[in-house]
């Protein structure tokens, strides 16, 4: 190869190495319209969503420090309003550390369990000034956003939050489109998660807005639904036929739902958790 030539070619390879580096350096970050004056907040695989009004703009969660600093700039140079309200969907530090960043102008809002754990835990973000029990309907600039507890589920401190007039609801973690609740499902009760999901398809919205992947509707919910009901009632048989959970993972048939998100890799691990569940909720003799 000549020396020109062989100067373009290590040209081209820095420059896409430079690209891979820039990429990975830097998460994601985008703002999209979902409908009206409700948007959505990507930073890599974590969403929130906001909600602006003549007299402010209600955010929710901030993710992390670094991605609310950049949420925050973008609102100001978009929109010129201040984040009157901060509203966290539950307490787990992926998608709500950060909120300090809001809180120079901010009403932080949480579920009340959701306080004692961030205050237990030491999460690393604004402590809660506002909590509720089971709804809270919060309005600013004539527009609004309901805060509703469904009962315990990916959480015991998981609220969703209902946009009526976009007819858009926001659910985190316990609610995923089309893709398979997170590994053997942690800090979850997954009887309390099922009723849950059958009072958020009881609420009246189009769009469901989840906290990872892609924007759904509500059929998304009830299928989730049926996934969680299915799966508890076969690992409960097997689990009665006195199977171990290894030759559970072996027998265990959901392949209808083989097209959705992480199903190769969480299938395993939601077997194991729905088991260990169940296992704590059985007398076997
Ligand atoms: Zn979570």
């Amino acid at each position: 190869m000549n020396p020109a030539r062989l100067q373009r070619v290590l040209f081209v390879i820095v420059c896409w190495a430079v690209g891979i580096a820039a990429a990975h350096a830097q998460p994601q970050r985008v703002i999209t319209p979902i409908k009206g004056d409700l948007y959505r907040f990507r930073n890599a695989s974590h969403f929130s969503v906001f909600l602006v009004t003549p007299a402010g703009i209600i955010a929710t969660d901030p993710i992390d420090a670094d991605a609310a600093r950049w949420l925050k700039a973008e609102l100001a140079q978009r929109f010129a309003k201040p984040v009157k309200y901060l509203i966290y969907s539950h307490d787990h530090s992926d998608h709500i550390s950060g909120g300090e960043v809001f809180a120079d102008t901010a009403v932080v809002i949480a579920h009340e369990n959701a306080k004692a754990v961030i205050l237990g835990e030491r999460r690393p973000t604004a402590v809660p000034d506002l909590t509720f029990s089971d709804r809270l309907t919060v309005e600013l600039g004539g527009k609004k956003v309901e805060l509703i507890y469904l009962g315990k589920n990916h959480s015991d401190n998981s609220i969703v939050m209902r946009f009526p007039d976009e007819r858009a609801l926001f659910a985190v973690d316990f609610i995923p489109v089309k893709s398979l609740p997170f590994r053997d499902f942690p800090d979850a009760y997954i009887d309390e998660w099922i009723e849950s999901l059958r009072k958020a398809e009881a609420l009246d919205f189009d769009i469901l807005a989840p906290g990872h992947g892609e924007v759904g509707r509500k059929e998304d919910m009830r299928a989730l639904r049926a996934y969680l009901e299915e799966l508890r009632e076969q690992v409960l048989g097997y689990l009665r036929d006195g199977k171990s959970v290894d030759e559970i993972k072996q027998l265990v048939k959901m392949e209808k739902y083989a097209g959705w998100g992480d199903y190769k890799n969480y299938l395993p691990l939601n077997i194991e958790g729905m088991a260990r569940h169940l296992q704590m909720h059985r007398l076997p003799n």
